[in-house]
């Protein structure tokens, strides 16, 4: 292992102040938890802190359709019932609703990614982070699952820029379709999926059986698992299939979604992780030494997603956390044990050995299709600068935060509190 990685991690507080709504369950208000979180552990001190750029819609239309980033740029909460016919082409609504400065939160989670895709390829960090990030379930000309624009699909396409094969993989508790959707065709990137399956559980697909087509055949991994999975049966099944993807894909970087609703305890969540099972992965990854794109995704316990990736921040700067956390801004989210860690439950585990043991058969059956790492070639590189094609504010891309920026930025923090509310949201994803 390097003794000295660099780590980049991008962080604007505005994306931790809209709303969603009071009975949704995703709060992104979580972003904020777990960045005062990584402040109070001194994490920001051995890494590289950025606001990243806001994305600009031509930036966005990389991936998705030109009228639906139009639509979501123009669309308001108060104008929004006049355009019934277009919300539901873009599927807004109930899981997917329209709210204040959307446009703007899509843009900064985006960019975040982005941003870090564009800095490894530039080799100024091995390992860059965006908690922000990780909506997987966006779709080229529509939102799903909570998610508006897919940051992956546009990271994955900035690396591929300066990266023959990238390795997409997914630990959220629910299938990562878009980004599967967008390189489903493609041998140039292969994405791997962990994933609760069966029983109508959202978004449905990802059947081990879906290996991709085309170019993509057996460029596309999907790991079905059941109920109550624990670290054990859940990081032997991935260590071995990881290992044996890095082998004979060889890919040159890697992007890794750190779902948090894969965890023990999540309201949306079946499975049974403790945190430390979920950051072994994480842990695991960082072993092969390849440029690491780190994004959040799901994770609707929101003390517990805070947690959770403020000990994987952990984990790619070779920190051990001591378990009492420190005083900080939301500390009494933490009560009443105040501590870092969160074990698994006393819940049944329904992946029986035999189940396990056949999909880690099918899923290497498949693999063996690969026998040698294709022999993609590196397309011309287009340029790193895009002409915005909207009136923008005037940003400043890949500015670099300073302490008095970042003072600035935790005092704004501070001002905004979304309440959590504990009702069921009807369509959870
Ligand atoms: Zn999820």
């Amino acid at each position: 292992m390097r003794s000295k990685d660099k780590i980049a991690y991008f962080y604007d507080g505005d994306v931790g102040s809209v709303y969603f709504g009071p009975n949704h369950p995703m709060k992104p208000h979580r972003l904020c938890m777990t960045h005062h979180l990584v402040l109070s552990y001194d994490l920001h001190k051995k890494m590289e802190i950025y606001r990243p750029h806001k994305a600009y819609p031509s930036e966005l239309a990389q991936f998705h359709s030109e009228d639906y980033v139009e639509f979501l740029h123009r669309i308001r909460p108060d104008t929004q019932n006049s355009f019934r016919t277009e919300l539901a082409r873009f599927n807004l609504g109930e899981d997917c609703p329209v709210f204040e400065n959307l446009f703007e939160f899509c843009q900064i989670y985006a960019g975040g990614t982005i941003d870090a895709a564009r800095r490894l390829n530039n080799q100024l960090c091995d390992v860059a982070i965006n908690w922000a990030g990780g909506l997987h379930h966006a779709k080229k000309c529509e939102a799903s699952g909570f998610c508006y624009i897919n940051d992956l699909v546009l990271g994955i396409l900035e690396l591929l820029k300066h990266h023959a094969r990238v390795l997409y993989i997914d630990i959220d508790v629910h299938h990562g379709d878009g980004v599967e959707e967008a390189f489903y065709f493609t041998d140039r990137v292969m994405t791997v999926s962990f994933h609760k399956f069966g029983d109508l559980f959202f978004p449905g697909t990802g059947d081990v059986k879906e290996i991709g087509e085309k170019e993509g055949k057996f460029y596309a991994i999907n790991v079905p698992l059941k109920d109550g999975i624990d670290d054990t049966s859940f990081t032997r099944l991935f260590k071995t299939i990881i290992s044996k993807v890095i082998e004979i894909y060889q890919p040159s970087s890697i992007v890794l979604q750190c779902g948090a609703d894969s965890l023990a305890g999540d309201r949306l969540g079946c499975f049974n992780l403790s945190i430390d099972g979920h950051a072994e992965c994480v842990k695991f990854v960082k072993k092969f030494n390849l440029p690491l794109l780190v994004t959040g995704g799901g994770g609707y316990t929101k003390e517990n997603v805070a947690r959770c990736w403020t000990v994987e921040t952990g984990v790619l700067l070779d920190t051990e956390l001591p378990n009492k956390i420190p005083e900080n801004e939301y500390l009494e989210y933490f009560a009443p044990d105040y501590s870092l860690k969160i074990p698994s439950r006393l819940i049944e585990n329904f992946n029986s050995k035999s189940y396990l043991s056949t999909i880690k058969v099918q899923v290497m059956e498949n693999l063996r299709h690969i026998q040698h790492a294709p022999s993609v070639q590196m397309q011309e590189v287009p340029p790193d600068f895009y002409i915005p094609d909207f009136d923008e504010d005037e940003q400043n891309p890949d500015e670099r935060m300073d302490q008095h920026t970042q003072d600035k930025q935790i005092q704004r923090d501070d001002e905004y509190y979304n309440g959590d509310n504990d009702n069921d949201h009807p369509a959870g994803s």
